[in-house]
């Protein structure tokens, strides 16, 4: 059923969310949620400051006689970059791994081998078939789901942790920023880890073999967490953070390169957000973004609502990087168009081990 369009009077969320829900004084169910929970995320200075120390120390008992305390995975990208940069300031001797599945902007590849030379950090890369992870994105195409991105994010999550684990470490260090990203509709995503969701597509939709594109089944990821004890560190959330001023210190004193716009280190990732979600789906993230950022106090609605009144491409950009993508993946503009035309479906007209993680009470 058609729905008038409703914007929340508190943060920027509106009706392009079909499950959004306001209350009396237009208020939306996203930032009171968020707001409701917020203590959980922002911790008080002293509180946050003790639990950094304790952990770090942890990491580094545990890294005595390996050559690394931890893993960190990193994009290239502002939140990951200045992770790693943070880490060695703290003492702690990261290993970087970083997954090449053929989108990385130039940038964003000079950027991780810039900085963490200067860093003396480690790098690990690990490259992903193209004809393989091409195939699995068409496929994600075909399937007409809305989180295409589940290919590069599931791929990303399954070579970080098995590779800890594989190395004999258990600590990662998790970019998660519940400051600027605490606000997501569950109608925007689909979860990352959902691996039998994404075979069930593949299966049906792709032609070609797994081979070297990582992946780690719900299952596994229980026993890395409970037997390994495999521990995700949401890093960024214990340390003062705001990426405007992390993004200047990169560029100051790290050499690290602009390239505009949140998580637009990859290409893809790119299109995705500023032509293929909006257009497809009708979904502009930024609004979640934003609200996030709005709840944490790091901007006012006012100047949320004037960026998103500015559009998500630039004309010329987004023919050219159009381009760029069709060529990439060998399709002519009317196979794209077919392709974005086909009608929506959910990631659970698919199987999913949702049912798996709701047993298990966690995920
Ligand atoms: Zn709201």
């Amino acid at each position: 059923m058609a729905r008038d369009f409703q914007r929340c009077t508190r943060c920027v969320m509106d009706t392009t969310d079909p499950n959004i829900e306001f209350d009396e004084n237009g208020v939306c169910n996203h930032c009171t949620s968020y707001l409701s929970r917020i203590d959980q995320f922002i911790l008080p200075e002293k509180v946050r400051q003790k639990k950094l120390e304790e952990t770090i120390f942890k990491m580094k008992a545990h890294g005595q006689g390996k050559p690394y305390d931890c893993v960190a995975g990193v994009s290239g990208g502002v939140d990951s970059t200045y992770m790693v940069y943070k880490a060695t300031e703290l003492g702690l001797r990261p290993l970087a791994v970083h997954l090449d599945n053929g989108w990385d902007s130039k940038i964003a590849v000079s950027n991780i081998e810039r900085v963490l030379k200067k860093l003396g950090v480690d790098l690990y890369t690990h490259v992903i078939n193209w004809e393989e992870f091409k195939d699995l994105q068409h496929a994600y195409f075909k399937a007409s789901v809305v989180d295409i991105e589940v290919a590069s994010d599931h791929a990303i999550m399954a070579l970080v942790r098995n590779y800890t684990a594989d190395r004999g470490l258990k600590y990662i260090l998790g970019g998660t920023n519940y400051a600027t990203e605490g606000i997501m509709p569950r109608s925007w995503v689909w979860t990352k880890n959902d691996l039998t969701n994404l075979k069930d597509i593949h299966r049906k939709f792709g032609s070609r073999k797994l081979k070297t594109y990582p992946t780690l089944g719900f299952l596994k990821l229980v026993y890395l967490r409970k037997i390994k004890g495999l521990t995700t560190f949401p890093f960024l959330n214990y340390i003062d953070y705001n990426r405007e001023k992390a993004k200047q210190f990169l560029i100051e004193n790290l050499g690290w390169e602009d390239y505009g716009g949140k998580h637009h280190e990859s290409i893809f990732t790119k299109f995705y957000q500023a032509y293929i979600l909006p257009r497809k789906f009708n979904i502009d993230k930024r609004k979640a973004h934003l609200s996030t950022m709005i709840c944490s106090g790091q901007t006012t609605r006012e100047k949320a609502l004037k960026v998103l009144e500015e559009p998500l491409y630039d004309l010329k950009e987004l023919q050219r990087d159009r381009e760029y993508l069709l060529k990439k993946f060998g399709w002519s503009e009317q196979y794209f168009e077919d392709l974005m035309n086909l009608p929506v479906m959910q990631h659970t007209d698919y199987k999913t081990d949702l049912w798996l993680r709701r047993l298990l009470g966690s995920g």
